[in-house]
């Protein structure tokens, strides 16, 4: 996590604003701490502080006038979120300050012996280490600053994206990358490096994607990537294609909010030119090549982590419905250690809407260097995990900046059904199924603005209950993933208790817990499980506890039992979970924002966790 951005220019004027722009743009990614250090008048100045960025603000001087800057905004995982801790870290002689997103892990060993050295530590980061390191080979081997960083680096074990400035060099900064994500925007005169092109976006489309084990010197009007090992690297710039407005909040009070009204465009745009309505087919240009081996696979396993691991478990349920193959679905942060018993038969698919979540890149490098065929379900665009995949599929859902995901997941889930179109259509699944779901999904986006238009509603409930510290979610088959969306969503917005089950589970355990105090919310569409979940639903209500039901437009009867009831429209019932979640999505949202939290930027937590 953690947002790191670097400016060199030949204009001096414009470093402060610059920096502190971007890192308002990577605020999301993290945001304990923030700070900003510049090159000006042939010395470093630096200033750093806990809380937001804007509480750096306060102390800049604007009227620095510098060539080369960096910042960061933290998400502390080595020594807590203080002054001192927050970045960026300079070594002793105060000429070498550097910003990191990510863990060094053999900083302690590392520091051990610069400790010895004499070296004077200021902070309890991992990342401290680095800036000393570089200060000591500069001295003991004699060796310019490039050359210090590239030994410094290739001392290092951990992930990380680095940005390096120096005293003694007004007009270069130096970055490097090794699982973090890291790309370098350019004009003729500017050079911009930031973990992700939204916030090089108001400056310049054009940029470059350092890859793992790459470093690169940027000076205003040049830059020269390398590998660690001194080779030259030719890199084609690519263009960004996301607009300004869709990294702007519009007139929405939060980006979350923003997002889930943009969950309609999220699954047309990740359905867009994939269906072919008449033969019940998708197309997924992204799979073309892999087309035959997926013939092939007789497994399938789907990881991720978080909100995606619930699409992708939606995606378990449709796939072992309709496509015929075995399905199951891991964590990647358990994937990643177990002991696999895989045959070449195996398929794996990652699912990640940054492409960069640490844990699931990990488990996606364990089960190649298996020799699986590897596939992904990203958003982002030349991410690390799009890289790495033999082949996959984009859900073009546009920047995601609430760190709660919302519409990610619905589009994830959208892909999630092409996918089983596609899988399904090259085995068993007929013509008329293929038929029905494909045209069902292309209804869809309009159904979830239907309920949207309910918003006012949903805000009506959350007035209710926003009070109450625990929650049960039930749902059953297609909406047990959804249930737990629906919980976990809740806790991270508002920090309430709750909990997620299937509904069948609950008697075994989780109805000990209901009383008057202990709402539950039940997604109970009329479809297959509809019979046994009313049966669960009147359980809670024996018990005096208050339900709030999710239910199929024109059920009249489940408004006699539940306390409240909000309408979806029908659907097939593999593709009910992306119409039940999106109220699930806007009642989290607003009792987060009753209880007066920042539901962009939930404690805690950050988007794209690029730490394991
Ligand atoms: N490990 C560094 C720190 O704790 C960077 C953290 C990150 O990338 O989130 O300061």
């Amino acid at each position: 996590m953690c947002g790191i951005f670097g400016y060199v220019s030949k204009n001096k004027t414009r470093a402060i604003p610059v920096i502190l722009d971007g890192l308002k743009r990577l605020e999301y990614r993290g945001y304990d701490s923030s700070g900003i250090a510049a090159v000006v008048s042939g010395r470093i100045l630096c200033k750093k502080k806990s809380g937001r960025i804007h509480e750096v603000e306060k102390i800049l001087n604007n009227t620095w006038d510098s060539q080369a800057a960096i910042g960061h905004t933290r998400w502390a995982t080595h020594g807590a979120p203080t002054d001192r801790n927050a970045h960026p870290h300079f070594d002793c002689s105060k000429k070498i300050y550097l910003v990191h997103n990510g863990i060094i892990e053999n900083f302690r060993e590392l520091k051990d012996r610069l400790l010895k050295r004499g070296h004077k530590f200021q902070s309890d980061t991992d990342t401290e280490v680095v800036a000393h390191l570089v200060e000591d080979f500069a001295k003991n081997e004699g060796v310019s600053f490039e050359e210090a960083v590239r030994l410094a680096l290739k001392s290092i074990v951990g992930t990380y994206a680095f940005v390096f400035i120096h005293a003694d060099h007004p007009g270069k900064i130096i970055v490097a990358r090794n699982s973090s994500p890291l790309l370098v925007g350019f004009t003729d005169n500017e050079k911009y490096v930031a973990s992700d092109a939204s916030a090089v976006l108001p400056y310049t489309r054009k940029v470059v994607y350092l890859q793992d084990g790459e470093f690169a010197i940027l000076t205003h009007n040049d830059f020269r990537i390398a590998t660690l090992d001194r080779k030259a690297v030719l890199r084609n710039e690519e263009r960004i294609e996301w607009s300004e407005d869709m990294v702007r909040k519009n007139n929405f009070p939060h980006f979350m909010l923003k997002e889930i009204f943009e969950e309609p465009e999220a699954v047309s745009n990740a359905i867009r030119g994939r269906l072919v309505l008449k033969d019940g087919l998708a197309k997924l240009g992204g799979l073309e090549l892999v087309q035959n081996d997926l013939r092939k696979i007789n497994r399938l396993i789907l990881t991720a982590c978080g909100t995606a691991y619930l699409a992708a478990l939606v995606g378990e349920y449709m796939l072992e419905e309709y496509s015929g193959i075995p399905v199951e679905t891991e964590y990647a942060s358990e994937l990643r250690y177990k002991k696999h018993n895989l045959d070449l038969k195996t398929a794996l698919l990652a699912v990640s809407q940054s492409g960069e979540t640490a844990d699931t890149l990990g488990a996606l490098k364990e089960i190649k260097r298996k020799g699986l065929l590897t596939l992904g379900v990203v958003n982002s665009i030349g991410s690390s995990i799009a890289r790495e995949t033999k082949a996959g599929v984009y859900n073009h859902a546009g920047p995601e900046i609430g760190v709660a995901s919302t519409k990610a997941f619905v589009s994830q889930v959208a892909v999630m059904a092409l996918l089983t179109l596609f899988l399904g259509r090259q085995r068993d699944m007929s013509l008329n199924t293929g038929r029905k779901i494909s045209d069902e999904l292309t209804k869809i986006p309009d159904k979830i603005k239907s309920i949207l238009a309910g918003a006012k509603q949903i805000k009506k409930i959350a007035d209710k209950y926003y009070k109450y510290e625990n929650f049960l979610y039930l749902g059953r088959k297609y909406n047990y993933p959804v249930a737990l969306e629906g919980a976990l969503k809740l806790k991270e917005i508002s920090y309430i208790h709750a909990e997620g089950y299937g509904a069948g589970e609950m008697k075994h355990g989780p109805i000990a817990m209901i009383d008057k105090d202990f709402p539950s919310v039940v997604i109970a569409p009329s479809d297959g499980m509809y019979g046994k979940v009313v049966n669960n639903i009147q359980e809670i209500k024996a018990r005096g506890g208050k339900v709030i039901v999710v239910a199929t437009k024109g059920n009249k009867e489940i408004a006699k039992i539940a306390d409240d009831v909000i309408y979806i429209p029908e659907t097939i019932e593999m593709l009910t979970p992306m119409l039940s979640v999106v109220p699930l999505h806007l009642f989290a949202y607003y009792v987060g924002v009753l209880r007066g939290n920042d539901v962009d930027k939930p404690r805690n937590l950050a988007k794209s966790v690029t730490v394991e």
